[in-house]
């Protein structure tokens, strides 16, 4: 099963995607992820994304394309994924689709959540990452160390307030249509109430799933 989850920056689907992963028993591929290590290891695909991702910007489709016929032809895949900030414009979904058409599978369900624009940029504006293991940390100062791997956590470049404005004015433009294209494409859009204690969410998205 080929799940795809939407909704803006700082809804929580990097969480709830690693819960479902975990539920569901698929891998979680989150393109944020994907292109914060190419940026480190410093490859070809890195050196283009660092300066669209340090503004707030989106890399451009074709890069994320890339990724994303990697991901999907990979036997990591083979039994399905959990798709996290993969499909961010109506050509990613589009190419998306033409990916999947090719290895003779499609996306089965589009999960979109949903949290008030107050809420987001408190979120994002007081969150921490852990620079080994990428899990968020809600409350914990930068400088202090993850729980779950030792790593150090850090404020990330896109979470200052300048970068945060960006990253939703470009939500609202270029990655919510995306949401109607679904709809026209016959594939229906469950939208989930993603303000609430993270089980709970889960839960609801689960219940969604009719899982
Ligand atoms: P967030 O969900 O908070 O935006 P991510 O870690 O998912 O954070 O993504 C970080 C950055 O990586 C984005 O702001 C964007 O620059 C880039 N990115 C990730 N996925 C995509 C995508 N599908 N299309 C374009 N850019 C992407
Ligand atoms: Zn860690």
């Amino acid at each position: 099963m080929i799940i795809v989850l939407l909704g803006p920056p700082g809804a929580g689907k990097g969480t709830q995607a690693d819960k479902l992963a975990q539920r569901l028993g698929m891998p979680k591929i989150a393109t944020g992820d994907v292109l914060r290590a190419a940026v480190r290891d410093g490859t070809k695909r890195g050196r283009e994304a660092k300066s669209y991702m340090d503004r707030g910007d989106l890399v451009p489709d074709s890069v994320i394309l890339g990724i994303l016929q990697d991901v999907m032809t990979s036997p990591a895949t083979k039994k399905g994924a959990i798709l996290d900030g993969a499909v961010r414009t109506v050509p990613q979904a589009e190419g998306l689709g033409v990916t999947l058409a090719e290895i003779g599978k499609k996306v089965d369900k589009v999960l979109l959540f949903e949290v008030d624009d107050d809420e987001l940029v408190k979120r994002l504006s007081t969150r921490t990452v852990c620079e080994g293991c990428q899990t968020p940390y809600m409350g914990r100062e930068p400088g202090t160390v993850c729980e779950k791997c030792g790593g150090r956590l850090v404020r990330r470049k896109d979470d200052e307030p300048e970068a945060i404005r960006n990253r939703l004015e470009v939500y609202r433009t270029q990655t919510e249509p995306v949401i109607d294209w679904y709809g026209k494409n016959k594939m229906k859009v469950l939208r989930i109430d993603a303000d609430g204690p993270v089980d709970e969410v889960t839960a609801r998205a689960l219940g969604a799933l009719g899982k």
